[in-house]
Formats: structure tokens, sequence, C-alpha cells
């Protein structure tokens, strides 16, 4: 188990949602020199396809191709995300572990119910972790900045960030998750997952990215408003 702390640590309810959401932006921090993580809230039991042991050997591959210093995998029931005292403190006592000074949360509203109860879950649980009385292992730690990822959700980015030298490398985590999207029907020509989570990857970050005038993105929201002082440094054009 990792004591290092990291730098930037994704928080998701579901393995593969991060690789859906912020892989590519994982991989930008790494190469700027940055540890990443992620932390799985659940372990994907309730799925269609594949069990929890699949998708736990699939998230480990998953991982290595996002080049993760570290990930893990809570224990909440897949399909019933709750914000619980006892979940908050679960969380809480990894973010003091890890220390994370910049965390990833999924953004607030959504379809699926395990997604928005994980940002409020999240953010209080940050927020847990830096109570001093609070009784839980660890040392207090409060991130510095907490970012939504919003690519489930549909809601204008408060920033976008170029991933398109990583666009390949997140497809390739994406499909590492076999049992999700492997090809299951090879030879029906009707059913051709691989092709349409491809083509859905590209459009959507190439929406993204065409926002700030780049080719692939992924988009965040924050809740604070940005500061500036040089105005000629301001980037993204606006005509
Ligand atoms: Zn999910």
């Amino acid at each position: 188990m990792l004591t290092k702390p990291i730098d930037v640590l994704a928080i998701a309810a579901h393995r593969d949602d991060v690789e859906q959401t912020c892989g590519g932006t994982l991989l930008v921090q790494q190469e700027l020199g940055y540890s990443t993580g992620i932390l799985d809230l659940t372990q994907g039991e309730s799925g269609t396809r594949g069990s929890a042991q699949e998708r736990e050997a699939e998230a480990e591959a998953a991982a290595r191709i996002l080049r993760v210093s570290h990930r893990e995998a809570l224990d909440l029931p897949d399909g019933s995300v709750q914000n619980t005292i006892e979940n908050r403190l679960k969380v809480a006592t990894v973010l003091r572990r890890l220390r994370p000074r910049v965390v990833i949360l999924p953004y607030w509203q959504g379809r699926h119910p395990d997604h928005y109860t994980s940002a409020t879950l999240g953010y209080e649980a940050c927020f847990a972790a830096g109570l001093k009385r609070l009784d839980i292992e660890g040392e207090p730690h409060r991130p510095y900045k907490i970012l939504y990822a919003s690519l489930y959700a549909d809601v204008r980015p408060t920033l976008v960030v170029d991933i398109t030298p990583h666009i390949e490398t997140r497809l390739a985590a994406l499909l590492a998750y076999r049992s999700q999207y492997g090809d299951q029907r090879e030879g029906s020509g009707l059913f051709v997952p691989e092709e349409e989570i491809r083509e859905r990857t590209f459009a959507t970050a190439r929406h993204y990215g065409l926002l700030a005038g780049v080719r692939y993105a992924e988009p965040f929201v924050q809740k604070e408003v940005a500061l500036a002082s040089d105005l000629l440094l301001l980037p993204v054009a606006s005509i």
C-alpha cells in the first residue's frame, strides 16, 4: 500500500469512470512530472458484464496504461453509493494517506446517482480529512484544489485540458476493460463496440478541444473564479 504523497488524485464511483472522464488529464500531469492516482469507490460487482474480479484485473491493466503511481478501490456498494458518515470517513482516511494536492471528482449532477453522489461524498470527505479532531487514522490533510470532471454532464466547462498527444493512450486504457467494451459478438457485423467507443471518445474529446482551440480535450468545472494579472497571457483566443 502506497504511503508516498501523490500530487493528483482522481476519485470516481466506478472502475472505468476515470478512463472515460479524465484519463488523458492524468497522463498530461504524469508527463509534467507529477504523481497521479485513482481511487475507485466501488468494485463493480453490479455490472451487467464481467465480475468484480475481472474488473479488478482490467482496472490494474488500465492503471498501467495511464501510468498512475497508485490505484485502489473501496468497497462501497456498486449502484448504491451513499453519502454517509461512514463512507466519508473511508474516503477521508485514504485522502490522509495519499495527501493529494489536487482532487478530481465527478460532476455533481448527472444521470447516474453513483456519479453525482460521489461528487458530494468526495467533497465532504476532502473537508473532513482536514479536521484535526476527526477520529480516523493519519495526519489532517486537505487538498488545495478540487476539480469536477464534467464529461458525463451536459454543462459548459470552466476549463479544459489539452490531451491531444494522449488521446490514443486514453482510449487504450478504456479498452483495457475487455469485459465491458471488448467485441463480444464478433462477426455479427452489426455490433462493433470498439469502433463505437473509439468514435464516441474521439468525437467528445474533439468537441471540448474545439472550445479551446486545441484538437482533443477533457472538460472540467471548478467552483472558484479564475485569477489573473497579466491579461496578455490569458489562454484561448476570443475571436
Ligand atoms: Zn460510472
